[in-house]
């Protein structure tokens, strides 16, 4: 959703710049040439068959994966520099991945506290209080003292949005984040999404959840074998695509 005007925006959002970006494993060549923007505060949905390179883009944009070619901006930071402050950059980013990766012997609170202190230095208490505002953002303020175990898998996933959100970021990129829900806990993910992207978090988020994308993307990207096929508003892309390669993938998932 476009937070030029009338947001709540309580974030400080980032644009992404992604030009011309290019990575191989071995000879196998995943992105081929990518270009991509992302305005600050805009929710950009990347959607496309398996394989097609979406997983690798998002881990390149915060360099989990190193692109052979091309060039990566967020926000202040050029990625793909090779003098950036790789640390202060990742800060920026918040990932929130299909398995969660909680820490299953840390509370629910302790999981959304340990990076704040280790990696951003704050106290104990500040943590705390940072964790505990942003688990009230995504509705769990009531079970911070649970574990991982204690929690369905929609509750496990809106932690790991608290978790991340509590390093204060300025984009978030989500790689399919409800794709291994159980369907009754997807609707309380998504609810939390949408109401981030109101508050003007710059989004980047892989699914396969075409309400979603129609409802709240400013656009949706459509990659296959590595490069971009078809972008535009989602009642282009999803209800009106004019390539063959995006009509087939959406007759499949839709
Ligand atoms: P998607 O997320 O769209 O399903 P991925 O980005 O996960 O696609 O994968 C794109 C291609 O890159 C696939 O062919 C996959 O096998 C390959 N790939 C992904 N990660 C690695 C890796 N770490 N090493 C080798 N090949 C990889
Ligand atoms: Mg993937």
């Amino acid at each position: 959703m476009n937070n030029s005007t009338g947001s709540t925006a309580t974030v400080r959002a980032a644009g992404v710049n992604i030009k011309d970006l290019r990575k191989s494993y071995g000879s196998n060549e995943v992105l081929k040439g990518i270009s991509l923007t992302v305005e600050p505060g805009q929710v950009v949905c990347l959607i496309g068959p398996s394989g097609s390179g979406k997983s690798t883009l998002l881990r390149c944009v915060n360099l989990l994966e190193h692109p052979n070619a091309g060039t990566i901006n967020v926000g202040e930071f050029e990625a793909t520099d090779p003098d950036v402050d790789l640390n202060k950059m990742r800060q920026s980013v918040g990932m929130v991945f299909q398995h969660f990766n909680l820490f299953p012997h840390l509370s629910v609170l302790d999981n959304c506290t340990i990076s704040q202190m280790k990696v951003l230095k704050r106290s104990k208490s500040e943590a705390a209080n940072v964790a505990r505002h942003n688990l009230e953002r995504v509705g769990l303020g009531h079970l911070a003292d649970r574990y991982p175990d204690q929690l369905s898998g929609g509750q496990q996933q809106r932690v790991a949005i608290a978790r991340a959100l509590s390093m204060d970021p300025k984009l978030m990129l989500f790689d399919e984040p409800t794709s291994a829900l159980d369907p009754e806990t997807v609707g309380d993910v998504l609810a939390v999404m949408r109401k981030l992207a109101q508050e003007g978090m710059t989004m980047l988020v892989v699914t396969h959840e075409m309400g979603f994308a129609r409802e709240v993307a400013d656009r949706v990207v459509f990659m296959d074998a590595g490069v971009v096929v078809e972008e535009g508003p989602a009642e282009h892309v999803i209800s009106a695509p004019t390539q063959p390669r995006t009509k087939e993938f959406l007759r499949r998932v839709l």
